[in-house]
């Protein structure tokens, strides 16, 4: 019989303990969803890589419960915590299509959250409850042809005339903006309103909207063409002279700039964890790869040289895995960590990235074709250095919560 040191000191390399945030009823759900994208999804990526995943998709979601997982049960949800959003986010990553990934987190988890958050019970009911059913599709309009990271720097105007709103602008790289019920919308309600960076006090002026998609003057203009992430719809919309009640304001009007900066470190937390579970994916698929190849009579793995890359990935995925934790651990307790978000969204991307890039390498010219998924997943995961926050813009938001 071994002694107790030795069962102490004995590595245990294969262990599959779960993080402190998850509990028994996470590894159910996480079970549960995993089955669904296996046998649902995953076997359908590369033909949406072709015509992007169908609606449909929504409405099984729906049907299954998996659209609401952290939303009341009165609004169509299933009264879960915010780690079973995590969950989510980082199964999906197992459809081998980063497009679907993110259009259902835009509706998840960007689109919906500031109509519960800000929004009257009335558009609560209107919106969300059919969004979680998967009845209704959701996206979110901040971007536009002269203004990205600059959110404050946006022309859509929309200008009060009695009972209504008229609203005239234009929005592009709008994720499931071709498919979309309903879109909320950025405006500029001011139109003096100031120059703000995120975080600063000098963002009033603007107003949230929630806008039907099928009121006349929303023109959806043209499908955009993408590096990667092909199964997502992108488009280009505008908003010629749409009629819209009071009641379509979406929060308080002239503080649709706070609003949106709180929707945006939800944005970014999901985006980080999506990050890492693709990271992952990529790493254990290149494992094997790395295992079963050999050159020079023997496992490529076994060089020196690719040993010490899995090294260096697994221990930068593992850094970003537990700042996403962590932060998703302060965020669901109440907390508004928006310096530790954006060092996570800033990390994970990078790591996903890199990793993404080794494992093309590690993969030699397999890693190139398309066959093998590898260059896919690079391709999807080069946006999270640019998509809810450049790269430069999260380093800004962190240095300024320096003072600087
Ligand atoms: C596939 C895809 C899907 C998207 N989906 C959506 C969506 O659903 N809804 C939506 O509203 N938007 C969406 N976006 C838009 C995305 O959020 C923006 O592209 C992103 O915020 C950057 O804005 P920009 O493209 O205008 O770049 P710009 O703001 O023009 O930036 C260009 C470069 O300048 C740098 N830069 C800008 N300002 C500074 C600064 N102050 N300091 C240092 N560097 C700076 C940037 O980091 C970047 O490198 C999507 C984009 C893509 C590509």
């Amino acid at each position: 019989m071994a002694s107790a040191a030795d069962d102490v000191l004995k590595p245990d390399f294969g262990a599959q303990r779960k993080h402190f945030i998850f509990e028994e009823e996470h590894d159910r759900l996480r079970e549960s969803i995993r089955r669904f994208v296996e046998t649902e999804l995953t076997p359908h990526a590369e033909e949406w890589e072709e015509t992007t995943f169908p609606d449909s998709v929504f409405h099984r979601m729906g049907e299954l419960g998996f659209l609401g997982l952290s939303v009341p049960e009165q609004y169509g949800g299933q009264g879960g915590d915010y780690y079973a959003n995590l969950v989510l986010a980082e199964e999906l990553t197992r459809a081998n299509s980063g497009g679907l990934a993110m259009g259902v987190a835009v509706h998840t988890d960007m689109a919906t959250p500031p109509i519960l958050a800000f929004g009257t019970e009335e558009q609560r009911q209107r919106y969300v409850t059919p969004s979680m059913r998967g009845q209704k599709i959701a996206c979110l309009g901040i971007t536009e042809p002269d203004a990205g990271s600059d959110v404050a720097g946006i022309k859509t105007r929309a200008v009060r005339d009695g009972d209504e709103y008229v609203i005239n602008g234009s929005k592009t790289y709008i994720t499931n903006g071709h498919r979309a019920d309903y879109i909320v919308l950025l405006t500029k309600t001011d139109p003096d309103a100031g120059r703000a960076h995120e975080g600063e006090a000098r963002g009033s002026g603007f107003t949230l909207f929630i806008v039907d998609m099928d009121l006349p003057g929303v023109i959806r203009e043209r499908k955009l063409v993408k590096l990667g992430m092909h199964s997502s719809d992108t488009a280009l919309l505008a908003f010629q002279d749409v009629r819209v009640p009071a009641d379509a304001v979406l929060g308080e009007a002239g503080k649709g700039f706070y609003h949106i900066m709180w929707e945006l470190q939800g944005e970014r937390l999901i985006g980080a964890a999506g990050c890492v579970a693709g990271a992952q994916l990529c790493f254990e698929k290149t494992l094997q790869y790395a295992k079963e190849r050999t050159a020079f009579g023997r496992q490529i793995g076994k060089f020196q040289v690719t040993r010490h890359k899995f090294a260096e990935m697994a221990t930068k995925i593992e850094s970003a895995r537990q700042m996403v934790y962590v932060t998703a651990w302060r965020f669901s307790n109440g907390e508004y960590p928006v310096r530790e978000i954006s060092m996570a969204k800033l990390h994970a991307a990078r790591v996903a990235v890199e990793v993404a890039d080794e494992c093309i390498q590690i993969h030699g010219g397999a890693g190139y074709m398309k066959e093998y998924g590898v260059e896919r997943v690079w391709r999807d995961m080069r946006l999270n250095r640019i998509g809810a926050g450049t790269d430069e813009v999260m380093l800004d938001v962190i240095g300024r919560s320096y003072g600087l």
